[in-house]
């Protein structure tokens, strides 16, 4: 055989093996392996329990939440910049704080400090009804997009104040708190349902206690999880709170 021939051969052979390789409906995307390897090793391996969360942190394709310069670092071990100054939480931290809560299919949850969405997808792989609150507007608007693109019919989504939670759709099963106010909200415990639990980061803008609180006979039992540091919980002014 020519070698040209052989060149033009090897060329096609290839092309249609990467052609098979990309429409493969078994092949979800170009990071799936990526995201197995993650759960194994940052989510299971550290402990993570429950098997929808960890199926949950299967199915999200995380780096459609991250700013598409960062995408390779989507599936590291920690959180990365989404813009305006705000993060992404590390995988970890989001499978432990999802699986705190103890959440099935029925549930409605709140979450306060939208960010990318990631998190908020993670939680509509899992529940009924999620909410989230995100004070600025352009993240909101960011994560609306990526949620809509990847179908998502039971989240929604609004710019404002999470401090003062989300009274029209109270009460909510689970509240999952994403940045860090110093002392819990009021609005929040009243917007819990009696046996609900909260999660938050409790805090100085340095670092803080991630706090897992129980509404049992209308009063917060505490329990520390482990120390964490999130962004500060702010006002509308930009002060913290
Ligand atoms: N859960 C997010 C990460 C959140 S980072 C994710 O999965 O990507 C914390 C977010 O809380 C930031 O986007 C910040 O803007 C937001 N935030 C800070 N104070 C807030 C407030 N008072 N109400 C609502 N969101 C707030």
């Amino acid at each position: 055989m020519n070698h040209r021939i052989l060149v033009y051969t090897a060329i096609f052979v290839l092309s249609l093996l990467s052609l098979s390789f990309t429409f493969n409906p078994g092949y979800k995307d170009k990071y799936e392996k990526v995201r197995q390897r993650m759960v194994r090793n940052q989510i299971v391996a550290r402990g993570i329990k429950d098997q929808k969360v960890i199926q949950a942190m299967l199915n999200v394709q995380r780096h459609l939440f991250v700013p598409a310069n960062n995408e390779r670092m989507a599936y590291e071990d920690r959180p990365l910049p989404i813009g305006e100054g705000q993060t992404i939480s590390q995988p970890y931290i989001v499978a432990l704080m999802t699986e705190t809560l103890n959440l099935n299919a029925d549930m409605k949850v709140l979450e306060i400090g939208t960010g990318s969405g990631y998190q908020a997808a993670i939680l509509a792989e899992i529940v009924k009804e999620v909410y989230s609150i995100e004070i600025i507007e352009s993240l909101t608007l960011r994560a609306k997009k990526v949620l809509t693109h990847l179908n998502y019919k039971n989240i929604e989504l609004k710019t404002g104040d999470g401090y003062k939670g989300w009274k029209e759709n109270a009460p909510f099963d689970a509240i999952i708190v994403t940045c860090a106010p110093a002392n819990i909200p009021e609005p929040l415990k009243e917007q819990l349902k009696e046996g609900g639990k909260m999660i938050i980061p409790l805090g100085g803008s340095i670092a803080q206690e991630l706090v897992l609180l129980e509404k049992v006979n209308g009063e917060l039992v505490k329990k520390v999880v482990q120390s964490v540091r999130f962004v500060p919980m702010v006002r509308d002014d930009g002060k913290r709170y």
